[in-house]
């Protein structure tokens, strides 16, 4: 295993529409052992989610896990899970603003709408199918990762850019407040 570099905004590759995946390059052990750096890549730098594009590898997977993390201390944990070709559809039309942040967007935050609720049909590493309906916070997160392989970051979607904020900003000047609607979110969805 090896931890990959992380592509910053600006590089190409966070704009390219990753590829989708075959089971058989997804059983080969060179997929295998991507998905294993991607997961080691994503505990180094802290993140609640890596796409492989972020680590310059344009095809359809991403890794998500929060558990009990530094960057994003009051989200919810959710086990690892992988997801291969994943297809996120929204099971609501009820959104909030999710305050993010992003591995590749290096000391940024700024708030993003996001559906409170999405179902995700996806492969798992071993190629079974799988279908997930997540909601509140950890809806986000997988919209935000989703994004990814569609050649999007999280900017793309701020509506008002006076949200942006640095991280020491972002802490000074408007964690409080969202750490209110967090918690309100948790409480309402568990997740
Ligand atoms: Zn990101």
């Amino acid at each position: 295993m090896a931890i990959r570099k992380i592509a910053t905004l600006g590089h190409p590759v966070l704009r390219e529409v990753a590829r989708m995946l075959t089971r058989e390059e997804l059983a080969s052990p060179k997929v295998q052992s991507f998905i294993d750096d991607l997961v080691e890549t994503m505990h180094d730098a802290n993140g609640a989610g890596l796409a492989a594009n972020q680590v310059y590898e344009p095809i359809r997977i991403c890794a998500i896990e929060v558990r009990n993390n530094p960057r994003y201390p009051y989200k919810p944990n959710f086990p690892l899970t992988i997801l291969v070709n994943p297809e996120v559809t929204p099971t609501t039309d009820d959104t909030f603003l999710n305050y993010e942040g992003c591995l590749s967007v290096p000391n940024l935050r700024g708030e993003v709408r996001r559906f409170t609720g999405v179902r995700v049909k996806a492969w798992d590493r071993q190629g079974n199918e799988v279908e997930l309906d997540v909601k509140g916070l950890t809806a986000g997160t997988f919209q935000h990762e989703v994004d990814h392989l569609d050649g999007k970051v999280f900017l793309d979607r701020v509506e008002d850019t006076r949200s942006l904020a640095t991280w020491a900003d972002f802490e000074r000047h408007h964690m409080a407040a969202f750490v209110e609607r967090a918690k309100a979110l948790v409480a309402k969805f568990g997740s």
